[in-house]
């Protein structure tokens, strides 16, 4: 089959790799008829996750048609036939996180979760097309996949929605609103969102439905502001003016009642950064000398506010404001997207017309044309917003 895979730093190849096979009694095969580009593919493409390997598959938000199905996948769970999405994180449904529906934090599927702590210093769940230290579990960026515990994660489209309107279920769209359900919204809450990509729009989006009085945007690509301009946000370009006088000046003195960081490492976006990887003691130290957006977010937020994090971070980031966050009495609340969680509430609010995922959507290539998706997302060329990919 044809796939995306990883071929060194700043590099992706579509190849021929073999077909996926069935390893587990809980295993399907999905035949991939959509899948996306995520900002945190960026992460594995600027080799910042250090354990990618040449000739690994990549992708963590898919869809399409379940093709086998493992004896102990229960068939008025998922049968062969099925459409489904498949949601990122691997999650068995069984263990004390799962129990808890903190299904991103699943303490059974990731078969590396050693790595994971020696790493990072704490384990990590499986994700697909993630890199080793996430499970090495091969991605969605290809023709075929294998999803274990399917049992647990996919879920079965039975509308005529479209693959677009749907597809962003395994991700963005539960991860962005999991960053606006954080903040406890409340009618007349001021909401500040960092970042205007795909998991900013769509946190706005979800703040707006969650009831926010006012949202404002924070990036400094000229469309990815209009694209929020036009959704009805207030915007605020972080090249031009300061971020944190132009939301004092917003919200009488005080700053936002709620604050998003839908930014994480910045990475790829030229900001000064050191990243430290000791190859001998296979551990990662990771530093930015510059007021970025977790930061801002912290120092912004009125007294009493909630910070909610959804970007992604790894590593340690130094200059954290212990101060304001102590002070000022702010909460912090952060995760990989819980996504088992969202999927059926979700579905039933694009069902309802609440959230329209597919205003994101700027470009949809075949799968062969992937590289070219990836350096138009990753370099902000084009308007490039969203990717979505047809294998
Ligand atoms: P993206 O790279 O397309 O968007 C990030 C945006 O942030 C860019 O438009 C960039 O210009 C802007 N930005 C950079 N520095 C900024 C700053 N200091 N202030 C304000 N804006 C700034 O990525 P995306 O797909 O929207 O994803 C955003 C983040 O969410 C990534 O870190 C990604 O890894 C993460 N993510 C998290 C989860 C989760 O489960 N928590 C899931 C998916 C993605
Ligand atoms: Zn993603
Ligand atoms: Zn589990």
């Amino acid at each position: 089959m044809r796939a995306v895979t990883w071929a060194g730093r700043n590099t992706v190849e579509v190849r021929d790799v073999p077909d996926p096979v069935m390893l587990n009694s809980r295993d399907a095969i999905v035949r991939v008829t959509s899948t996306a580009i995520c900002g945190s593919d960026l992460h594995l493409l600027n080799g910042y996750v250090p354990t990618m390997q040449d000739g690994d598959v990549m992708g963590h938000e898919f869809m399409g048609e379940v093709v086998e199905v493992g004896p102990g996948v229960d068939p008025a769970r998922l049968s062969v036939g099925d459409r489904v999405i498949v949601p990122f994180p691997i999650a068995c449904g069984a263990c004390n996180a799962c129990a808890a529906e903190l299904y991103s934090c699943c303490e059974n599927s990731n078969p590396n979760a050693g790595m994971a702590e020696k790493l990072f210093g704490h384990p990590t769940a499986g994700i697909f097309g993630y890199s080793h230290l996430t499970g090495g579990f091969a991605g969605g960026q290809a023709q075929y996949v294998r999803v274990p515990f399917a049992d647990v994660g996919p879920l079965r489209i039975e509308s005529d929605l479209t693959d677009e309107q749907v597809l962003f279920l395994t991700d963005v769209l539960p991860t962005a609103y999991m960053g606006a359900e954080m903040c406890d919204i409340q009618p007349t809450d001021v909401v500040a969102v960092w970042g205007a990509g795909p998991i900013g729009q769509l946190a706005m989006d979800s703040a707006r439905v969650l009831g926010a009085a006012h949202v404002i945007a924070i990036d400094k690509e000229p469309y990815r502001l209009r694209m929020a301009e036009q959704a009805g946000y207030t915007v605020i370009n972080f090249d031009e003016v300061d971020v944190r006088s132009r939301l004092l000046e917003l919200t009488a003195g005080r700053g936002p009642d709620k604050c998003v960081d839908a930014v994480g490492l910045e990475a790829d976006h030229g900001s000064p950064h050191v990243r430290l990887y000791d190859k001998a003691k296979q551990t990662l130290r990771m530093e930015t000398d510059r007021p970025h957006a977790l930061r801002q977010a912290i120092l912004s937020c009125r007294s009493g506010g909630i910070v909610s994090v959804v970007g992604v971070y790894g590593g340690l980031i130094d200059k954290f404001p212990a101060g304001a966050w102590m002070n000022r009495s702010l909460t912090l609340r952060t995760g990989q997207c819980h996504v088992h969680r969202y999927l059926k509430p979700l579905l039933q609010r694009i069902e309802r017309g609440e959230i329209d995922p597919t205003r994101i959507i700027t470009h949809t290539f075949p799968l062969d044309e992937a590289p070219r998706g990836y350096e138009i997302f990753k370099h902000k060329q084009d308007d490039c917003e969203k990717v979505v990919l047809k294998p």
